[in-house]
């Protein structure tokens, strides 16, 4: 709640954009916090912070856990801040029970995770996995034309460590579900095992403008009525590949977009997900083959173009077993579940081995001021990634 006060927003939820001066207060208290809690801050060159608490023997790879601090312009206090403070309460409970791990524990705050004021979400975490050049993160600019690299420096968070950083054994985020199936299934923490495949597409088709009224119905080339040929095979289709398909046909744009002209073209877009490779792959050519066809019957010419693809991630079994044995040893309600959202996590996982845990939110609400959640599941979301990490620092 302290963290949720910087950036406040009137209606209850957080505007805390990357390197904002709002992101630079929640980070110095989030550093205050982690030096009081004994621990070693180093900043890497993308302005990533990682807190560091020693091991046993120091040397070992470390067992790393964190989110983002960074929110949506509405956004809420737990999206993110969560994952971060989870795992400082684990310190704070190591600490207070005189425990210390073999392995050394570090705490990651991965920035501009969110992509919003500067466009390409888990930034960070990207330039640390080596999966984005960071020039490239540098040259990110915002709306005013200010960039990554100016702001970093501003807000006296371009460290100098490099982006890639010492051996870790594990890495763990803690994380609100951000949907509605924990709180639907009542169960208090989702094991999370993977997050889907998804992309978006785009689809133009090609009509023959012409005056609604002299035009008799069966002599138009009119896309219109291969989007309704097609429409229905697809939400078909979405239902035979069960519960976890997702299609969302989140934009469609008739030209020249006049009430009584047949339109001479139909843009749309289809964003595709699902967690299984397999049905995802025959998701992708069903939907292909579909409007092909349709368009075919009804003589109006497409093109079809994937504009945005991310594949799927299955994490590590050992991460996902330190996840169910942390569940057994504390006893709460829990499920295995499928990330639907892209985190951190994802580019951690592509050089890590790496899971989740998820805690339900009410309403299944997120990326908007009135994100809540409540303080048993956010406990016991604590108690899951202590008992995780325990797990993994412990053994060699
Ligand atoms: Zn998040």
């Amino acid at each position: 709640m302290a963290m949720g006060e910087i950036g406040a927003t009137p209606a209850g939820g957080c505007n805390r954009q990357a390197l904002t001066d709002e992101d630079k207060v929640g980070r110095d208290l989030f550093v205050r916090w982690c030096k009081d809690a004994g621990c070693e801050i180093r900043i890497d060159a993308i302005g990533n912070i990682f807190a560091r608490r020693k091991g046993k023997d120091d040397s070992l790879p470390a067992v790393i856990t964190g989110s983002h601090l960074d929110t949506q312009p509405t956004g809420g206090k737990f999206d993110g801040i969560y994952g971060v403070l989870a795992g400082l309460e684990v310190i704070e409970t190591l600490n207070d029970h005189n425990v210390q791990t073999q392995h050394p524990i570090e705490r990651v705050v991965w920035t501009n995770e969110e992509g919003c004021r500067f466009d390409t979400a888990m930034m960070g975490s990207a330039v640390w996995a080596g999966v984005m050049p960071i020039e490239d993160a540098y040259a990110l600019t915002d709306r005013d034309g200010i960039s990554v690299a100016q702001e970093l420096a501003r807000i006296g968070y371009k460290g100098e460590l490099a982006t890639r950083n010492g051996a870790i054994k594990a890495a763990f985020e803690t994380h609100i579900e951000q949907g509605p199936v924990l709180e639907a299934e009542q169960k208090t923490v989702g094991i999370v095992n993977g997050v889907q495949h998804m992309s978006r597409h785009r689809i133009i088709i090609e009509g023959k403008e012409t005056h609604a009224g002299p035009s008799p119905m069966a002599t138009r080339q009119d896309p219109m009525m291969a989007l309704a040929n097609f429409l229905p095979r697809l939400y078909a289709m979405a239902e035979k590949y069960g519960p976890d398909s997702r299609l969302t046909f989140g934009y469609v744009h008739a030209l020249p977009g006049s009430s009584n002209t047949v339109p001479g073209q139909l843009e749309l877009t289809v964003d595709i997900r699902h967690p299984q490779k397999a049905a995802y792959d025959a998701m992708i050519s069903g939907y292909q083959a579909c409007v092909q066809q349709a368009c075919d019957e009804s003589g109006t010419p497409v093109s079809m173009e994937c504009f945005w693809e991310a594949p799927g991630v299955e994490f590590a079994t050992e991460c996902v077993n330190a996840v169910r044995g942390a569940v057994a040893t504390t006893g709460y309600d829990s499920m295995e579940i499928v990330s639907g959202a892209g985190h951190d996590a994802c580019n951690v996982a592509s050089v890590v081995p790496t899971s989740m845990i998820f805690i339900p939110c009410k309403d299944g609400l997120s990326h908007n001021e009135a994100e809540s959640a409540e303080p048993e599941h956010v406990e016991a979301g604590c108690n899951v990634l202590l008992h995780a990490i325990l797990d993994r620092a412990s053994s060699d």
